[in-house]
């Protein structure tokens, strides 16, 4: 590509989605370039195995003690995993946000330590574009899993989602919205700054590093190395790159760039997860309804147990056969067969549970990518606990057998963190590299601890913010 762009955005998800669109709105001349495909409602139906193809990274996986894995997924697409995702929409909890800090210095505009209110005005601005709306519509699914919480002493109550009205509750969020009612950043920010004209968009196109050269006054981002669809090697120029091409290819774009920071890579979070299914007489139709409707947050807090509980969830029926389990390992022949039959009568609750971001993500000699995790004991407990509190909510509302998934993880935050000290961070408080001028990173893998909650709107405020910060950047340079 010969010309110049003022920005190079790689990754087009919940970060690079909204710095991309806020940048060209603003009148910068923006590539984007995403791996995927730029595919819209009219695409999407739910065909679960062609939109596992079609919008997903093939699955990655890393290994746990005792030969069980961690499965890790994520979007591959325009709009990139907002996508594919269940459109829940919830601002971090102060007490996640006071980790940051603590973590790797992390402090705000004023030197003082970063905080819920810093992020403040920007979920207001990210929660307008994507109207953001309680979702109190509940199914009948949703009523009998309540039963089993409030027969625990407990409630759920209504989450807030990317929704708009236009969701007709198919339930189908994982092969993409075929309504629009269900937001992402592809129908939204980029679509807006696709009909304004200054985005350039590329799609199929797969970023390979960031070219940087020495200026004289340190090292600095000078444009990107890209596969294109058609093959070719390509490059394009620009004065600043910022990298966001989601929690681990974020990390693995700048080593691959050749960048030495130590924290490349590491103090990844997983936001581990399970799935839990109770089995009614009755129909219940999990799978026909908006995914998620309500949540537990009674022990959000690592004080109170450290776990989420969301309900009603069930995985479309071949992820659903493929990952359920009990005590005696996969279920497999006749249980396996029983309980895909009475598909219409499971139940489901998702269990997240607080992490400690020792995740890592690395280059072996030869080139490839190793991703290791390391869970210490009080989040083996958290797992436990969730997974057993999942268990008495089912049995109390009734379930007559219960079964769950292996561990998930679909919040893969960090490996990039932001923060004070160049020692324990990638970045700084404006998403800068430590290392390398110009270049900045835009996504989840800023975050430099886990959120007790989905991350994608705190991922967009985030954003949101490094784009006002280029945009000023650009001003002053100009
Ligand atoms: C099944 C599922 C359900 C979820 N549900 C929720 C939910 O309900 N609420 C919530 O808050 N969060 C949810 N999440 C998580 C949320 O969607 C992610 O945390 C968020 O989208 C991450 O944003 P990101 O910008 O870091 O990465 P992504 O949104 O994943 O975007 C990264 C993009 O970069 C592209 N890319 C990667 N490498 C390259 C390269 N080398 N060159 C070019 N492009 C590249 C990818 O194709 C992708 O499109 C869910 C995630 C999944 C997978
Ligand atoms: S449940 Fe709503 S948001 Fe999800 S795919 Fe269906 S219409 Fe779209």
């Amino acid at each position: 590509m010969h010309e110049r762009f003022d920005v190079i955005v790689v990754g087009s998800g919940a970060g690079g989605g909204v710095i991309a669109s806020e940048l060209a709105l603003a009148g910068r001349r923006v590539l984007l370039l995403e791996a995927g495909r730029h595919l819209t409602s009219q695409d999407f139906k739910r065909w679960e195995v062609k939109a596992n193809h079609d919008l997903y990274w093939p699955m990655r996986f890393a290994p746990l003690p005792g030969g069980d894995v961690v499965a890790f997924l994520s979007g591959k697409a325009v709009g990139g995993s907002t996508t594919i995702n269940t459109k829940v929409a919830l601002r971090a909890h102060e007490r996640d946000i006071a980790k940051w800090h603590a973590a790797s210095g992390l402090t705000n505009d004023d030197g003082e330590p970063f905080s819920l209110a810093d992020l403040e005005p920007f979920y207001d601005r990210v929660e307008k574009v994507l109207t953001v709306r309680e979702r109190g519509d509940w199914g009948k699914c949703i009523h009998t899993a309540q039963a089993g919480f409030r027969a625990l002493g407990t409630d759920v109550e209504p989450v807030m989602s990317y929704t708009d009205a236009n969701c007709m509750s198919y339930g189908s969020c994982l092969q993409g919205c075929p309504t629009d009612g269900g937001k992402s950043t592809m129908n939204t920010y980029i679509a807006r700054a696709l009909s304004a004209g200054t985005l350039t968009l590329a799609t199929g196109v797969q970023a390979r590093r960031v070219l940087v050269e020495d200026t004289g006054s340190g090292p600095r981002a000078a444009g990107v190395e890209y596969l294109a669809a058609d093959g070719c090697v390509q490059q394009a120029r620009a004065r600043l790159v910022v990298a966001a091409a989601g929690a681990f290819n974020t990390s693995l774009l700048l080593l691959r760039s050749g960048l030495a920071n130590a924290a490349i890579g590491r103090h990844v979070g997983l936001h581990p997860l399970r799935l839990v299914y109770g089995l009614f007489d009755e129909i219940q139709d999990s799978h026909r309804v908006y995914p998620i409707s309500a949540h537990c947050m009674q022990h959000q807090v690592d004080e109170d147990g450290g776990f989420v509980l969301e309900t009603s969830t069930i995985m479309d029926p071949v992820a659903f056969g493929t990952t359920i389990r009990d005590e005696n390992g996969p279920l497999w022949g006749r249980p396996l067969i029983e309980a895909l039959r009475a598909y219409r009568r499971w139940v489901g609750v998702l269990a997240m549970v607080n992490d400690e971001n020792n995740g890592s993500v690395t280059l072996d000699a030869d080139g490839q990518e190793r991703i290791a995790v390391d869970f210490q004991p009080s989040e083996h407990a958290r797992l436990d606990a969730a997974l057993d509190f999942s268990r008495r909510v089912l049995e109390a509302a009734g379930a007559s057998q219960v079964c769950w998934t292996g561990i998930i993880s679909t919040h893969t935050q960090g490996g990039c963190r932001m923060g004070d000290d160049p020692g324990r961070s990638v970045v700084d408080r404006n998403g800068q590299s430590h290392e390398v001028q110009g270049l900045y990173v835009g996504d989840g893998s800023l975050l430099p601890r886990t959120l007790s909650v989905n991350p994608s709107l705190t991922i967009m405020a985030l954003a949101t913010r490094v784009a006002m910060h280029l945009e000023e950047e650009l001003s002053t340079a100009a």
